[in-house]
């Protein structure tokens, strides 16, 4: 007898159901095999610049390719290069987390592939946005101007980056206008004048909102902050600043505040910032890209307080809320700068429900037009889990980080680099005395010889110039035996660094 015919599942029309269903059930194999051996693989990639090219063909193939051989190459040639954000050794960055609802939730919003730029062109999609950033504002306990039933609401952005510009054109707008009403100056002079405030440690979403902005690069006040609070802003350093550009001549018109800062997790003092910016009439952000998420449990809400004086709030459920990218949900207290500033009605969009301000058309509200479904995997996510398993969910990332810097303070090679307050704990090797480098060296070996090793991953920042190893918690899969593990691995690093 001959040998069988390797199975060949190949498309023979784009969009059929019957096959759809034979190779839908394959890759969903493809997929559990994947999470199932997720740990076998090295969580950083250890490939050089440029391997994928040597592997793959120069063109596209002309034939089709069947689905098995597609398996066989995402296992020889794209998975090498795959960093494995989702093993539960994985502690770089901010966690980008996925889950079972949410990746359903992406399947089916990819299925239905609608463009819910205006109410009209899906109902479901823009009313089930609104309906589920409802519920989450209300699990956050954020104040009712900012539900959809008042003058604000919110609206699901592509990243956070996306988000503080929106806000920002909308202020800007805004104080333009102002700028106008009340000195009688031009656009452009008002332009020139507009000053934004920060901290240092802010993340650099608002440089780059600030140049897309059209922002005067020197009108952009990055305020120091240090390790005597912990790394958060001091509002009085804020509240001078703002006072002295004013009496400059200039315009100060946006202020940031952050939950949970990138380098460190630090919180900004929140509500001394918001009077500052309610005496002056800033906008005000709030930044809560990374900790926002974890405000849905109470014992962390008190760090999130403030927030009843911004104008505007942000939060990535694709870093820490079990839902993949993208998903930044944005809130505003009043929608109406939002729209003066985003606002188009081109003639090809004309329907009957926008014409008579019956239902809201979120392409008003972001920068690009069209826009996927994603509050179906929110909904999915909210669903699937509750929010009382939600809540356990991340306080538990938090116990892991507690748990972890027990361990760091107990041995004495090490230190910790700031007060951690969520899941993130920096730390390093203390540096050996007279040492002029003050741990770099070692601390960067240390971090090199941990990613190149592939058993855990985890990345770094600087703390008043001072290298600082970042060990942030939040894989969807990870455990405490995950937590000691990499402990392990890394005092037996350290150890190997420190004989020789
Ligand atoms: C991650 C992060 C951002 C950027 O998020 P994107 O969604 O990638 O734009 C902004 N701010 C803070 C505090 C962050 O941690």
């Amino acid at each position: 007898m001959g040998r069988l015919a390797p199975a060949r599942s190949v498309v023979t029309k784009p969009l059929d159901g019957e096959e759809f269903r034979a190779m839908g059930h394959q890759m969903v194999d493809f997929i559990a095999d994947y999470f199932r051996d997720l740990e076998t693989y090295p969580v950083q990639s250890q490939v050089q610049p440029g391997y994928l090219k040597k592997l793959l063909p120069e063109s596209a193939p002309q034939d089709q390719d069947s689905l098995e051989d597609i398996f066989y190459d995402m296992h020889s040639k794209i998975f090498p290069g795959i960093t494995h954000w989702q093993s539960p050794s994985f502690f770089a960055y901010y966690p980008s987390q996925t889950s079972t609802a949410s990746i359903l939730g992406e399947m089916l919003s990819a299925s239905l592939s609608v463009v819910g730029f205006s109410w009209i062109t899906s109902p479901a999609a823009t009313e089930l946005e609104i309906i589920v950033m409802d519920w989450l504002a209300k699990m956050l306990q954020l104040p009712s101007e900012f539900l959809s039933t008042g003058n604000g609401g919110g609206v699901i952005q592509g990243t956070a980056c996306e988000a503080i510009l929106v806000v920002m054109l909308a202020a800007r707008k805004r104080a333009i206008a102002r700028a106008a009403a009340e000195q009688g100056i031009s656009e452009a002079e008002a332009l020139g004048k507009l000053t934004v405030y920060t901290s240092d440690q802010a993340h650099a979403c608002v440089n780059k909102a600030s140049q897309l902005a059209g922002i005067a690069t020197k009108n952009l006040r990055l305020i120091h902050a240090d390790a005597s609070t912990n790394y958060a802003v001091c509002a009085d350093k804020v509240a001078k600043c703002v006072a002295a550009d004013k009496a400059a001549g200039l315009i100060p018109f946006f202020l940031v505040g952050v939950i949970g800062t990138t380098s460190s997790a630090a919180v900004d003092p929140l509500s001394d910032l918001g009077d500052i910016a309610q005496e002056h009439s800033l906008w005000y952000h709030i930044d809560g890209a990374y900790a926002g998420n974890v405000c849905i449990c109470p014992e962390y809400r008190p760090l999130l307080n403030g927030v009843e004086k911004a104008d505007s709030f942000d939060m990535n459920l694709h870093k820490w809320f079990l839902t993949n990218f993208d998903c930044s949900c944005l809130w505003v207290k009043d929608r109406s700068p939002l729209l003066a500033a985003l606002t188009t009605n081109p003639e090809y969009l004309r329907n009957k429900q926008s014409e008579a301000n019956a239902v809201v058309d979120f392409k008003d509200w972001q920068i690009p037009l069209s826009r996927r479904f994603r509050a179906l995997k929110l909904w999915m996510v909210l669903r699937m889990h509750g929010s009382d398993f939600l809540q356990t969910y991340l306080r538990s990332h938090c116990e892991q980080a507690k748990h972890f810097e027990t361990l760091v303070r107990a041995d004495s090679r090490f230190e910790l680099m700031s007060q951690r307050i969520f899941s993130l704990v920096c730390f390093r090797v203390k540096p050996a005395a007279g040492d002029k480098g003050n741990g770099y060296t070692l601390n960067k070996k240390l971090v090199e010889a941990l990613n190149t090793g592939g058993d855990i991953m985890l990345t770094h920042t600087t703390l008043e110039g001072v290298y600082t190893i970042r060990f942030a918690i939040g894989g969807a899969r990870t455990e405490m035996r995950h937590i000691d593990a990499a402990w392990e691995e890394i005092q037996r690093q350290t150890s190997k660094l420190l004989k020789c």
